[in-house]
């Protein structure tokens, strides 16, 4: 894996933190020669990943740049402004990892910028960052891109009816292309974990750390590392072989 990985260069939305982050530093160890553009919105934790994986491994080059995936307009001035020979036309792997839950009333009760900033993120922002690599993937024929779904998408919850059909939307969105992109060389794949304790677990509450920590009552969630593992599986098998579709719980989630 370490081989066929090395040198690779891989765009992760969403870097800042949990998943998004563990995987950058997965990507690390596995191949200390790989190339990584990290982006999110908080540039500052980008920055201080960018000089933890400097810690890791000296081999490893690092861009960081501040990108809001719900926001057209900034994913059209990010792809603008990446350098083009020694980035653009080399990039290898996207890690449409960016998401979030806001809110989780009952639909009745859900306000419009909730539903907007997470269909705006969830969706569309992969979808405009998908739609961005296609073309330097097809006059390669290679690359990979890897979606971070969910269980929500597979098994929709009383007041998760945004985001889990927002997951939903990534599964469908996922196997769509898949089928379309047959004919080429270009993986696509879409990983689905269940219950990880992240950023993620405390912010979908709004910030209330008693009702994050109910739901794993009984359950010892997963934990970012344990799903960069997977992506890095998915994403380091010889490029003949696609894990299409992942599902990963922790022992105890039913
Ligand atoms: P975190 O909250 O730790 O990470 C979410 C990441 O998404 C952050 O880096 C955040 O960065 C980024 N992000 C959010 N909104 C935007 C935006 N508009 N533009 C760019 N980046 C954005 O949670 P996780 O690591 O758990 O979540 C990662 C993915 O995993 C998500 O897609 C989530 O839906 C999915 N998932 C999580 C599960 C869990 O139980 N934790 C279970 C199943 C799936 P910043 O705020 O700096 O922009």
């Amino acid at each position: 894996v370490a081989k066929r990985l090395s040198g690779k260069t891989i765009l992760i939305t969403g870097a800042s933190s949990g998943i998004g982050r563990a995987t950058a530093l997965e990507f690390v160890k596995t191949a200390p020669d790989v190339r990584l553009i990290l982006t999110a919105r908080r540039q500052e934790q980008l920055e201080e990943l960018k000089s933890e994986i400097g810690a890791v491994s000296g081999a490893a080059e690092v861009l960081v740049r501040k990108l809001d995936v719900s926001d057209p307009a900034d994913i059209k001035k990010f792809w603008a402004e990446l350098p083009k020979e020694e980035w653009k036309d080399r990039l290898d792997v996207l890690v449409n990892n960016a998401g979030l839950v806001k809110g989780l009333e009952h639909v009745g009760d859900i306000a419009e910028e909730d539903v907007n900033i997470m269909y705006n993120t969830n969706v569309t922002g992969l979808i405009n960052m998908t739609q961005a690599v296609i073309p330097l993937f097809k006059a390669r024929d290679a690359g990979t891109v890897i979606n971070i779904g969910s269980i929500a998408g597979r098994e929709p919850y009383p007041g998760g009816s945004i985001y889990c059909s927002t997951k939903a939307a990534v599964r469908a969105f996922t196997e769509a292309l898949r089928k379309e992109l047959v004919s080429t060389r270009i993986r696509v794949a879409v990983i689905d974990p269940g219950q990880v304790e992240t950023e993620f677990s405390v912010v979908r509450f709004r910030g209330d750390k008693s009702k994050a920590d109910a739901v794993y009552a009984g359950v010892e969630p997963l934990t970012g590392e344990d799903i960069a593992e997977i992506v890095v599986f998915v994403a380091g098998r010889r490029e003949n072989v696609v894990i299409a579709d992942t599902l990963v719980f922790p022992s105890h989630q039913g």
